[in-house]
């Protein structure tokens, strides 16, 4: 239930992520209904009243943070169970995923949950891994988070274990999730076709997958790469790159997103721009899996060429963190040592590639993303009586290269605040993160997959 009003009252900063990208020192929010309705100027909102008053004087408020590819099942059991030389962990991965029984996928959601909205994550697309979503029902509704939701399909052969079905049974399960899952929990949860990739799924199902989108008003997303190799194959196969494969079977648009997304060709960027299609780009993985974002990286041309480009933090063990601040600052500084140049993807638009084009990626800028009169009110406040917050002259710079998750103070999500002085209330952490370590013991024993736990002696 959201609280009936709420103001924060004397806010440090409030960095609205309007049009006018206005800053506004010393200011105030009044949350009326879930939406907010005055935000300005303190001494402007000074006759405002509301049922809960929060404290703003060393808060930095801005809109709650968008997490447009992450992955929440297996990972959090077994994190940092791949050493760093296993090169492709995929194999693993989707073996410990399809191992997972009802209950664990449940206490591992609810562990993914706590560390997004911990960290400032009001929403997040999880790319199909979910198997049990009606288990993970509670988990959602009890965190208030907002997440986009589906299930993973294919019809080809995979490298691993993914679910594989006819075509036509891919895309009667796909409007059966929509059908039931769309616009649950007041709009909080929206259900989009999750074709797993262009390689291991028909043309055929992809564009019925379309289709079906099209015609529900919703999203698709698709793990996408290109780079020499890919474009190799995919003319060998299809007679096109990657991009303009999708492009000539009809599945890009703006209700298309694109997942990672590295690799591609100036001709394969234009498709983006010029399709409309969104992207989202997980800049920790990339880093952190030895991607070659130098070689791969476009992340600046998109941007450039006014693609919305949402970030993500892909699994908790790929990057294998679920904190959108460190994400932020990678972006942000990734490019910059790629190319060496410190004009590539400056701070401001490393946040809003987080709030504001994170929300519209993810089909929810009308609504969402900003912090303007008649939005929904989902905001995050981050406390600056911190050593890392110090000196404050500009508050977009020491977020983005100074901060991290860890300074999230408060999080609102549709008026409701769901981070109160950094504790959430919907679970006891100590009990759940020993049950997941337990979760973890047994997967590893069921599936056989483990490793040695460490290069240096664990006595
Ligand atoms: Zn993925």
């Amino acid at each position: 239930m959201a609280e009936s009003s709420l103001k924060i009252d004397h806010a440090r900063y409030i960095l609205t992520l309007d049009r006018q990208r206005r800053i506004i020192q010393d200011g105030a929010i009044l949350v009326e209904g879930g939406r907010v309705s005055r935000v300005g100027k303190a001494a402007e909102l000074q006759d405002a009243r509301a049922d809960r008053v929060i404290d703003g004087r060393y808060l930095v408020i801005t809109p709650g943070f968008f997490n447009g590819h992450m992955h929440i099942s297996y990972a959090h059991p077994v994190r940092g169970i791949f050493p760093d030389e296993q090169a492709s962990p995929l194999g693993h991965v989707f073996n410990l995923q399809s191992a997972m029984t009802e209950d664990e996928e449940y206490h591992a959601t609810l562990l993914g949950l706590v560390e997004l909205v911990r960290n400032g994550t009001v929403c997040f697309l999880d790319p199909g891994s979910t198997k049990f979503p009606d288990a993970c029902l509670q988990a959602y509704e009890d965190s208030g988070i907002r997440v986009v939701l589906g299930e993973a399909v294919t019809d080809q052969d995979a490298p691993w274990k993914l679910p594989r079905y006819p075509a036509t049974e891919a895309v009667a399960r796909t409007t059966a999730f929509l059908e039931k899952w769309n616009g649950r929990l007041d709009g909080r949860i929206r259900a989009w076709a999750m074709p797993f990739s262009y390689e291991t799924c028909s043309a055929g199902l992809l564009q019925a997958l379309k289709r079906v989108v099209d015609e529900h008003r919703t999203g698709l997303t698709l793990h996408h790469n290109s780079g020499t190799k890919a474009r190799q194959d995919s003319v060998a196969r299809h007679g096109y790159s990657p991009t303009a494969y999708l492009e000539s079977i009809g599945v890009m648009g703006p209700n298309v997103l694109l997942a990672h997304c590295l690799g591609l060709d100036e001709a394969e960027l234009d498709s983006v721009a010029r399709t409309g299609t969104a992207v989202a780009m997980c800049p920790v993985t990339a880093a952190k899996g030895g991607r070659g974002v130098p070689e791969h990286g476009r992340m600046p041309e998109l941007l450039t060429r006014g693609v919305k480009v949402a970030l993500g933090c892909d699994s908790p063990n790929n990057s294998n963190h679920l904190d959108i601040v460190r994400t932020m600052n990678m972006a942000a500084i990734q490019y910059k040592d790629a190319r060496q140049d410190t004009r590539q993807v400056p701070a401001e638009a490393a946040l809003e590639m987080a709030t504001r084009h994170g929300a519209e990626a993810m089909g929810l800028g009308d609504e969402l993303g900003s912090i303007e009169v008649g939005k929904k009110a989902d905001l995050v406040a981050f406390d600056t009586l911190r050593p890392e917050w110090q000196a404050l002259w500009n508050p977009v710079n020491n977020l983005v290269y100074n901060a991290d998750g860890r300074s999230v103070h408060t999080v609102v999500i549709d008026g409701r605040v769901v981070v109160d002085a950094y504790r959430q209330t919907f679970v006891d952490e100590p009990r759940l993160f020993a049950r997941v370590q337990e979760i973890g013991e047994r997967l590893q024993a069921r599936t056989g997959i483990t490793f040695p736990r460490s290069r240096w002696p664990i006595s």
